[in-house]
Protein backbone atom coordinates (compact mmCIF):
# COMPACT_ATOMS: atom_id res chain seq x y z
CA UNK A 1 0.00 0.00 0.00
CA UNK A 2 1.64 3.24 -0.72
CA UNK A 3 1.86 6.36 1.02
CA UNK A 4 -1.62 8.51 0.99
CA UNK A 5 -0.31 12.29 0.94
CA UNK A 6 -3.44 13.56 2.03
CA UNK A 7 -3.62 11.87 4.83
CA UNK A 8 -4.59 14.33 7.56
CA UNK A 9 -1.14 14.79 9.31
CA UNK A 10 0.44 14.91 5.47
CA UNK A 11 -1.70 18.16 5.60
CA UNK A 12 -0.77 19.35 8.67
CA UNK A 13 2.74 19.02 7.41
CA UNK A 14 2.26 21.13 4.26
CA UNK A 15 0.21 23.46 6.37
CA UNK A 16 -3.18 22.84 4.79
CA UNK A 17 -4.85 22.43 8.29
CA UNK A 18 -3.92 24.05 11.74
CA UNK A 19 -2.49 22.32 14.80
CA UNK A 20 -1.52 23.27 18.34
CA UNK A 21 2.18 22.95 17.65
CA UNK A 22 4.83 21.98 20.35
CA UNK A 23 7.63 21.79 18.48
CA UNK A 24 9.27 21.50 15.06
CA UNK A 25 12.59 20.37 13.16
CA UNK A 26 14.57 19.32 10.51
CA UNK A 27 13.06 16.13 11.33
CA UNK A 28 10.05 16.20 13.40
CA UNK A 29 6.48 17.99 14.13
CA UNK A 30 4.87 17.99 17.86
CA UNK A 31 1.61 19.14 17.96
CA UNK A 32 -1.23 17.96 20.80
CA UNK A 33 -3.62 15.71 19.97
CA UNK A 34 -7.08 16.99 19.26
CA UNK A 35 -8.73 14.47 21.24
CA UNK A 36 -6.37 14.12 24.16
CA UNK A 37 -7.03 10.93 25.99
CA UNK A 38 -4.67 12.38 28.98
CA UNK A 39 -3.67 15.53 30.58
CA UNK A 40 -0.94 15.73 28.39
CA UNK A 41 -1.19 13.93 24.74
CA UNK A 42 1.25 14.71 22.54
CA UNK A 43 1.53 13.62 18.65
CA UNK A 44 5.33 13.28 17.31
CA UNK A 45 5.41 12.81 13.34
CA UNK A 46 8.17 12.54 11.32
CA UNK A 47 8.56 15.25 8.48
CA UNK A 48 9.22 12.16 5.60
CA UNK A 49 6.24 10.28 3.81
CA UNK A 50 6.19 6.94 6.18
CA UNK A 51 3.29 5.13 6.91
CA UNK A 52 4.21 3.11 9.84
CA UNK A 53 7.24 2.30 12.77
CA UNK A 54 8.01 -0.53 10.12
CA UNK A 55 8.23 1.68 7.17
CA UNK A 56 9.88 4.00 8.82
CA UNK A 57 12.94 1.76 10.03
CA UNK A 58 13.05 -0.19 6.99
CA UNK A 59 13.29 3.06 4.64
CA UNK A 60 14.23 6.68 6.05
CA UNK A 61 18.12 7.32 6.33
CA UNK A 62 19.55 7.22 9.54
CA UNK A 63 19.69 10.46 9.91
CA UNK A 64 16.02 10.52 9.91
CA UNK A 65 15.70 8.04 11.87
CA UNK A 66 18.01 9.34 14.59
CA UNK A 67 16.31 13.64 13.81
CA UNK A 68 12.79 11.85 14.78
CA UNK A 69 14.48 9.90 17.77
CA UNK A 70 16.31 13.04 19.17
CA UNK A 71 12.96 14.85 18.26
CA UNK A 72 10.75 13.18 20.80
CA UNK A 73 13.62 13.42 23.38
CA UNK A 74 13.16 17.44 22.86
CA UNK A 75 9.66 16.79 23.43
CA UNK A 76 9.81 14.84 26.55
CA UNK A 77 12.55 17.69 28.14
CA UNK A 78 10.39 20.30 27.39
CA UNK A 79 7.27 18.20 28.45
CA UNK A 80 7.50 18.50 32.27
CA UNK A 81 6.43 14.87 32.24
CA UNK A 82 10.18 13.13 33.12
CA UNK A 83 9.96 13.13 37.06
CA UNK A 84 6.15 11.59 37.33
CA UNK A 85 6.28 9.18 34.17
CA UNK A 86 4.70 9.09 31.00
CA UNK A 87 4.03 6.43 27.99
CA UNK A 88 4.36 6.17 24.44
CA UNK A 89 2.29 4.62 22.29
CA UNK A 90 2.30 3.71 18.27
CA UNK A 91 -0.15 2.21 16.72
CA UNK A 92 0.29 0.50 13.31
CA UNK A 93 -1.66 -0.64 10.98
CA UNK A 94 -5.75 -2.70 11.41
CA UNK A 95 -4.96 -4.76 14.38
CA UNK A 96 -2.68 -1.88 16.09
CA UNK A 97 -5.78 0.40 15.62
CA UNK A 98 -4.13 2.89 13.59
CA UNK A 99 -6.30 5.24 12.62
CA UNK A 100 -4.21 7.93 10.15
CA UNK A 101 -1.93 6.04 7.94
CA UNK A 102 1.48 9.14 8.34
CA UNK A 103 4.11 7.63 11.47
CA UNK A 104 3.18 8.74 14.78
CA UNK A 105 4.20 8.45 18.62
CA UNK A 106 1.80 9.41 21.30
CA UNK A 107 3.05 10.84 24.48
CA UNK A 108 0.88 10.41 27.26
CA UNK A 109 0.84 11.37 30.92
CA UNK A 110 0.26 14.00 33.36
CA UNK A 111 -2.24 11.20 35.60
CA UNK A 112 -1.54 7.52 36.15
CA UNK A 113 -2.32 5.99 32.73
CA UNK A 114 -3.35 2.74 34.36
CA UNK A 115 -2.92 -0.87 32.50
CA UNK A 116 -1.34 -0.86 28.91
CA UNK A 117 -3.74 -2.26 27.24
CA UNK A 118 -7.91 -2.53 28.17
CA UNK A 119 -8.70 -5.38 30.10
P1 LIG B 1 -3.84 6.65 15.70
O1 LIG B 1 -5.06 5.88 16.08
O2 LIG B 1 -3.65 6.71 14.21
O3 LIG B 1 -2.63 6.19 16.44
O4 LIG B 1 -4.09 8.11 16.26
C1 LIG B 1 -4.38 9.22 15.48
C2 LIG B 1 -4.57 10.37 16.43
O5 LIG B 1 -4.66 11.55 15.67
C3 LIG B 1 -5.85 10.29 17.29
O6 LIG B 1 -5.48 10.31 18.67
C4 LIG B 1 -6.64 11.54 16.89
O7 LIG B 1 -7.29 12.17 17.96
C5 LIG B 1 -5.57 12.42 16.28
N1 LIG B 1 -6.04 13.31 15.24
C6 LIG B 1 -6.87 12.97 14.20
N2 LIG B 1 -7.09 14.05 13.42
C7 LIG B 1 -6.40 15.08 13.97
C8 LIG B 1 -6.24 16.45 13.61
O8 LIG B 1 -6.77 16.95 12.62
N3 LIG B 1 -5.45 17.20 14.42
C9 LIG B 1 -4.84 16.68 15.53
N4 LIG B 1 -4.09 17.52 16.26
N5 LIG B 1 -4.96 15.40 15.89
C10 LIG B 1 -5.75 14.61 15.13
Amino acid sequence: MPYDSNNIFAKILRGEIPCKKIYEDEFALAFHDIHPQAPVHILVIPKGPYISKDDFIATASDEEIAGYERGIGKVLQASGLMSEGYRLISNNGVNGGQEVPHYHVHILGGRELGPMLKQ
